[in-house]
This record gives structure tokens, sequence and C-alpha cells, in this order.
């Protein structure tokens, strides 16, 4: 791994917002409300959140939204598969499935719970080349390292 932590450009994050509104549309469903709340709260975020982090941060904006719709509206992203879930703790995590594929896999701290995000290009051809000689055409994966973070490792 060459460790390159960072976090996910601001460009991919917006025109994520713009295709899951179309999408929405295009199913049928109005984007108003708690849904529109949701996917902001979910765009502004380079990494996942649990459905309780997107009801405390909708709260903490002034957006009173139920946590029973913020489970029904990650419910209808995760059909309309314009998100992923990420099970990286007790709780599951979604984060936005960007329409061109781009996505990043997930470090997990297991001393102080922190999650950090990595992309890592010859972990991706590694992931290619394994679906080949599996006879598999590899989409959505997911990768979780868990250990001990850099602060952790110090302490
Ligand atoms: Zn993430
Ligand atoms: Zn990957």
């Amino acid at each position: 791994l060459s460790g390159i932590i960072r976090r996910v450009a601001r460009s991919k994050q917006s025109r994520w917002l713009e295709h899951a509104r179309g999408e929405l549309e295009h199913a049928g469903h109005r984007s108003g409300g708690a849904r529109s709340a949701v996917l902001e709260a979910l765009d502004r975020e380079p990494c996942c959140l649990t459905a309780q982090e997107i009801f405390d941060n909708l709260r903490t904006d002034g957006r009173a939204v139920g946590i029973a719709s913020v489970y029904r509206t990650l419910e209808l992203l995760w059909n309309l598969n314009l998100v992923r879930r990420v099970d990286i703790g007790a709780s599951a995590c979604y984060e936005p499935e960007q329409p061109g594929g781009e996505h990043h896999h997930h470090l997990v701290c297991e001393r102080c719970g922190k999650v950090s995000a990595f992309e890592d290009a010859r972990l991706e051809d590694a992931i290619q080349r394994l679906g080949r000689r599996l006879e598999y055409k590899v989409g959505e994966h997911e990768v979780v390292l868990r250990g001990a973070c850099p602060d952790c490792r110090a302490a």
C-alpha cells in the first residue's frame, strides 16, 4: 500500500448530488423535504455516515428530520444504487456511490474507533487481476483494514 489518504474532491461530491436527484426523479420519487436533507448531508461528507450520524448532523443544522425518515431514505437510495453500504462497526454506514465508479476504501482503528479513507491504484489493479483469474467481473467491492492508527500506535 502506498498509503495515499486523501479527501474526496468536492467536484465529485457535487456531481453525485445532481446524479442522485436525477435518478430519484427518474424513479418517480420527489426529492423534497427529508429526502433532500439526507442527500445534502451525505453529499457534504467525504466518507461514510451512519443513519444516527445523519440524524444528528441534520438536527445540529436545525433541520428536523425523523430518524425513521432517515432510515427510509437510506433504504431507498441503497435500492437505487445511489449509496454504498459499508459495514465497519456495529451499525452500517453509507456513502455516495459515485456515477463514475470512483471510490475509496477504509482503515479502522480498533483502539480509538477512528475511520479513515484511502485510495490505492495498485490495490485496484490487483483486485481486477484477481477477478480475471477467478473469471469474475468485479464490480463493487469493500476493503477494510483494521489495526492501530498512528496516534494510538504512538501512545
Ligand atoms: Zn468512506
Ligand atoms: Zn476499490
